[in-house]
């Protein structure tokens, strides 16, 4: 596309915009598990004015907009009251789990050289199923990664000991998941954190995808066992809004046990032509839209809203467990969050994925093992009984040697 010589009509480009979306995949009908968090009509209308009341204003600015800089405020204070935060913690609203976690990274290498580790040659140690926005903040600081094997008692947790034994005197930062994304799985986050205080290293729990969804599980009587500032050893968190908190994109948090933690996140300048500057995540320029939407759903749906809703998607989650395995499937490890990876025994995952999408479901796969991966919403209880039935069908067709050659054909 040229830019046009002359502006065009916003109602004849609105029009086409909403056609080309129509070649998306339907996330609204609920056969999308991946990408996007359904929470339903009445959420994403309020995602959506509280977005456009601050979508021109700018977070970057607190003394221009104490509106947002509050708003911000409140939403870590939330955050911080549900993960145990102790009194002094802070924390800061990001663009999303890779900045939450590459300010959580950046803060620990600054808090290491300010306390005696080495200056140069860091590494962090993490578990293989950890989310590999580590391994990009690590390849952009130029800090090596260790990626310890999980145990190999089919949990697919984090192995305390063997990570352990993979810390040394230049290790800036260790990590749990909770969950990790590849199987849904929280990691033993006490055992971590006994050896992040025996060996004073940083441990960091990514609750990216859990952090606004364990808490209500918990509530709800899910044996959800302690994965946040609950745990002595953890230093810093990362929970994402934008997931299981229901709010519009753009929108993570990341949290520090202390302020003495947190102040080495910020970056500021003096020494340049413009005025003195202070950034406080990777961002400059903030979309207030983000801040605002964030405060508006996490006021709107208050803990019984949340509560409800990520009731609603565990008991999804524990219908699907069911279904699949009375259909032969194995459910890997134990999970007691929205995320649920599973295999078949005798049938090949690619296949069973293609004849799914075949099938209009776009959903994600695991790697290691090889397995279907669901991320669920509070819609999906509406299509549960459908996705089994085509998933009985799908499994029918892989088995007869069917399917394989005929997505193979649709999708080339
Ligand atoms: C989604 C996710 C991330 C990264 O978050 P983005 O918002 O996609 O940048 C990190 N860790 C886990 C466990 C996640 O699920």
């Amino acid at each position: 596309m040229q830019m046009p010589p002359e502006g065009r009509n916003w109602d004849e480009l609105r029009a086409e915009m909403i056609a080309r979306g129509h070649g998306d995949v339907d996330w609204r009908s609920g056969r999308t598990a991946v990408y996007v968090f359904n929470a339903g009509e009445d959420i994403h209308h309020v995602q959506h004015e509280a977005y456009g009341l601050f979508m021109s204003e700018n977070g970057l600015g607190p003394l221009a907009f104490p509106s947002l800089a509050q708003m911000e405020k409140d939403v870590i204070s939330m955050a911080l009251g549900l993960l145990h935060g102790p009194t002094g913690a802070a924390g800061a609203i990001t663009s999303g789990g890779t900045d939450s976690i590459t300010m959580a990274m950046k803060a620990a290498r600054d808090f290491a050289r300010a306390n005696g580790k080495p200056l140069t040659d860091h590494n962090i140690v993490l578990p293989r199923s950890a989310h590999l926005a580590f391994d990009k903040a690590a390849h952009l600081m130029d800090i090596s990664v260790r990626r310890v094997p999980l145990k190999t008692d089919g949990s697919y947790e984090a192995d305390p000991a063997a990570m352990a034994a993979a810390i040394d005197a230049s290790t800036i930062m260790m990590v749990g998941s909770a969950p990790n994304f590849p199987h849904g799985i929280i990691d033993p986050i006490a055992a971590l954190g006994e050896i992040a205080v025996a060996k004073d290293v940083w441990l960091h729990v990514d609750a990216c995808v859990g952090g606004y969804f364990a808490p209500f599980a918990r509530m709800n009587g899910v044996p959800v066992p302690a994965f946040d500032f609950e745990v002595p050893g953890v230093r810093s968190m990362s929970a994402d809004l934008h997931k299981y908190g229901y709010c519009a994109k753009g929108a993570s948090t990341v949290l520090f046990r202390s302020e003495d933690l947190y102040r080495h996140m910020p970056f500021s300048l003096r020494d340049w032509s413009g005025a003195p500057m202070k950034t406080p995540t990777l961002a400059g320029t903030r979309p207030g839209g983000a801040i605002s939407a964030a405060w508006a759903v996490m006021n709107v749906l208050g803990v019984s809203g949340y509560r409800e809703k990520q009731g609603i998607v565990c008991a999804v989650r524990e219908k699907i467990e069911a279904g699949v395995q009375a259909l032969g499937f194995e459910v890997l490890g134990r999970p007691l969050l929205g995320l649920v990876a599973f295999r078949h025994p005798e049938a090949e995952t690619l296949a069973l994925y293609s004849a799914m999408r075949a099938r209009g479901w776009f959903t994600s796969f695991t790697a290691e093992p090889a397995s279907l991966h669901l991320m669920l919403s509070p819609k999906h209880a509406e299509v549960a009984d459908a996705y089994l039935s085509d998933l009985a069908a799908a499994l029918a067709d892989v088995k007869a040697g069917v399917a394989a050659a005929k997505v193979e054909a649709r999708y080339s």
